[in-house]
C-alpha cells in the first residue's frame, strides 16, 4: 500500500503534508509551502497552477479563477473561460491535480489516497463538490476531515489530553471558530461557526481604501473598478505591506505610475491595527457566540490555537490573549490543517497498527439545523427543527405532526437546511409527499431524520394509527420515543415512505 496524504484545500492557498517514518513533513509544491489556488487557463491551452497563475491574475483576470472555493457547491456559478463553462469542481479539481503531481514526485510514488480538509461548517453540497474534484483529481478521498480537527489532530499529538480547545483560523476569505474536545485519542467537534465572508482580504482592503482615499482625485471611474489592472496593482502592495507590519512596526507602501499618480506612503502598524479593529472584533464576536452555543466560557478552554496565514498578525494574536487567552501559535499556521488531515490519512491507510500514527477517532457535528416546514395552529408556515445544528454525527431526530382539514389524502413534507425557523426558498432541500387515509378527524404522521457520517440525509415517514403504543405515549410526554421508532420501522410495522435528499444539486 502506497502513501497517503493529506491536502489543506484553502480559499487562497492549498498546502500537502505526509505522514511517514514516524513524522509528519509538508510537501513541497513547486519548492514552495503553499500553493497558491489560482487557476489559469492560457490561449494556447495550457493550465496553470499555483504562482505562475497567480501572476496571471494581472495581466490575463479574464481567464484566470482566484478564491472559487467561496462557490463550490453552488451549482449557478460557472467561470466562463475560452468560450467554455466551468464549475468550482473544475477548479478545485485542477488544483487538486497539481498537487497530485507535486507529491507523486516528491514522495517518489504515485500517490492515490488522501484526506481532503474542508471547513466545519461546509453543507451537504460543498462537501458533496469537494469529494467529487478530489476523485476527478485522480485521488482516492480516503474522507472529508474538517479544517478545525485537522489543526487539533496536528496539535495534539505531542501535547497532553483531555483537553477542550478553541481553534481561531483566519484565512485568506474566511474566518472559522470550532470548539473541540479531546479525550485519549478522541476528537469531537462540539460547536463550529465561522463567517465565510471575513478573512486577510478584508484586512487588504482596509489598507487599500486608506491608500484610495488619499489619491481619488487623480483616479478615473474605470481603474478604479474592481478587476482593473491598478486595483490588482493596489492590492498585491496593501497585502505586501499587511504582511510586512506582521514582523515590523511600519512599512512603506510605494507604488509607482498608478491612477495616475504615484503612491508612497508610509504605514504605521497602530494606524493600521485603528484600521482594523472592525473585522477583530467581528471576530471576537463569532467566539463569544460559539462559547454560548456550546454552553461554555472562556475558562471551560483549555487551550486556543491559531490557525491560517492572517493569525499571524499580531493585533489579532492581541485580541485573541485578550478577549480568550494567550493562544498556542505554531510556527507553521499555513501548514498545520494538511498536517493534520496526513496524520489522519495515515491512520486510514495504515495496514497495520505498527505503521500508523497514534489511533485516531474523530467525530463531526452537523453545521446546520434540519426541519420540516409545519403549519401552525395559527395557520403560520414555520420550520420545526429535527436535528438542530451542532449535533454528533451520525444522528438522528423525529417530529409528529397531524393532517390539517378532514378527508386529506396527503401530506407534503418539505425539508429545509436552516438555523433559523422562516422557510426560506433557499433554505429548501426536498420534499417527501406521504399519502394517507382520508378520515374525518386528524390524522398523525411521523417524520425520522437519519444523517449518516458524510452529511447524507435519509427522510423516513409513516401514518401513525391513534393506538399504536407510540403514539399513546407521545400524546403524554410530545416526546418521540426513537428506539421505538425506528424498530417499528425495521420490523416493517409502519408503511414507510422514505426519500434519500439529493445533497448533491450540483451534479445535475
Ligand atoms: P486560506 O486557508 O483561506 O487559503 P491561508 O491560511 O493561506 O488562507 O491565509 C491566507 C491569508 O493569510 C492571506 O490573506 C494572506 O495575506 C495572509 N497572510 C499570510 N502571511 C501573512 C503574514 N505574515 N501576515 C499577515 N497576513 C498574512
Ligand atoms: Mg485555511
Amino acid at each position: 500500500m502506497g502513501l497517503s496524504v493529506g491536502i489543506d484545500l484553502g480559499t487562497s492557498n492549498s498546502t500537502a503534508a505526509v505522514y511517514r517514518r514516524g513524522k509528519v513533513e509538508s510537501i513541497p509544491i513547486e519548492g514552495k509551502k503553499v500553493l497558491p489556488s489560482v487557476v489559469s487557463y492560457k490561449d494556447n491551452g495550457q493550465i496553470l497552477v499555483g504562482h505562475s497563475a497567480k501572476a496571471r491574475l494581472y495581466i490575463d483576470p479574464q481567464n484566470t479563477v482566484s478564491s472559487s472555493k467561496r462557490f463550490i457547491g453552488d451549482s449557478n456559478k460557472q467561470y466562463h473561460i475560452h468560450n467554455k463553462a466551468l464549475t468550482p469542481v473544475d477548479i478545485a479539481q485542477e488544483i487538486l491535480k497539481k498537487i497530485k503531481t507535486e507529491a507523486s514526485k516528491y514522495l517518489g510514488e504515485e500517490v492515490k489516497d488522501a484526506v481532503i480538509t474542508i471547513p466545519a461548517y461546509f453543507t451537504d453540497e460543498q462537501r458533496e463538490a469537494t469529494k467529487k474534484a478530489g476523485e476527478l483529481a485522480g485521488f482516492n478521498v480516503l474522507r472529508l476531515l474538517s479544517e478545525p480537527t485537522a489543526a487539533a489532530i496536528a496539535y495534539g499529538l505531542d501535547k497532553e489530553r483531555n483537553q477542550t480547545i478553541m481553534v481561531y483560523d483566519l484565512g485568506g476569505g474566511t474566518f472559522d471558530v470550532s470548539i473541540l474536545k479531546v479525550e485519549g485519542n478522541s476528537f469531537e467537534v462540539e460547536a463550529v461557526d465561522g463567517d465565510s465572508l471575513l478573512g486577510g482580504d478584508d484586512f487588504d482592503e482596509k489598507i487599500m481604501n486608506y491608500l484610495l482615499s488619499n489619491v481619488s482625485n487623480g483616479a478615473s471611474a474605470n481603474q478604479m473598478s474592481p478587476g482593473s489592472l491598478s486595483m490588482q496593482r493596489l492590492k498585491e502592495a496593501a497585502e505586501e505591506a499587511k504582511k510586512e507590519l506582521s514582523e515590523s512596526d511600519f512599512t512603506d507602501i510605494s507604488i509607482p505610475d498608478i491612477f495616475g499618480t504615484h503612491i508612497d506612503e508610509e504605514v504605521d502598524v497602530e494606524t493600521f491595527n485603528k484600521m482594523i479593529q472592525p473585522l477583530l472584533e467581528r471576530t471576537i464576536n463569532k467566539i463569544n457566540e460559539v462559547l454560548e452555543e456550546a454552553d461554555l466560557t472562556k475558562r471551560d478552554i483549555s487551550r486556543v490555537i491559531l490557525v491560517g496565514g492572517s493569525t499571524r498578525m499580531r493585533a489579532v494574536q492581541e485580541a485573541v490573549t485578550q478577549n480568550i487567552k494567550k493562544p498556542y501559535i505554531a510556527d507553521n499556521v499555513d501548514e498545520i490543517v494538511a498536517q493534520g488531515a496526513a496524520i489522519m490519512a495515515a491512520n486510514l491507510s495504515a495496514p497495520s497498527i505498527d505503521t500508523a500514527p497514534v489511533p485516531i477517532e474523530v467525530k463531526d457535528v452537523t453545521a446546520h439545523s434540519l426541519g420540516i416546514g409545519f403549519l401552525s395552529e395559527n395557520d403560520e408556515y414555520r420550520v420545526v427543527h429535527l436535528i438542530k445544528r451542532n449535533t454528533v454525527l451520525p444522528c438522528t431526530g423525529a417530529e409528529m405532526g397531524f393532517t390539517r382539514y378532514p378527508n386529506q389524502k396527503n401530506v407534503r413534507m418539505a425539508v429545509y437546511r436552516t438555523n433559523d425557523t422562516i422557510p426560506l426558498d433557499e433554505h429548501l432541500l426536498g420534499e417527501l409527499v406521504l399519502s394517507v387515509t382520508p378520515k374525518e378527524e386528524p390524522v398523525s404522521v411521523v417524520a425520522l431524520f437519519e444523517l449518516d457520517n458524510s452529511g447524507v440525509l435519509t427522510f423516513s415517514s409513516a401514518e401513525l394509527s391513534p393506538d399504536s403504543a407510540l403514539f399513546r405515549e407521545y400524546s403524554q410526554t410530545e416526546v418521540i420515543n426513537l428506539r421505538a421508532l425506528k424498530e417499528m420501522i425495521e420490523n416493517k410495522e409502519l408503511k414507510i415512505k422514505q426519500a434519500t435528499i439529493d445533497t448533491n444539486k450540483q451534479e445535475a
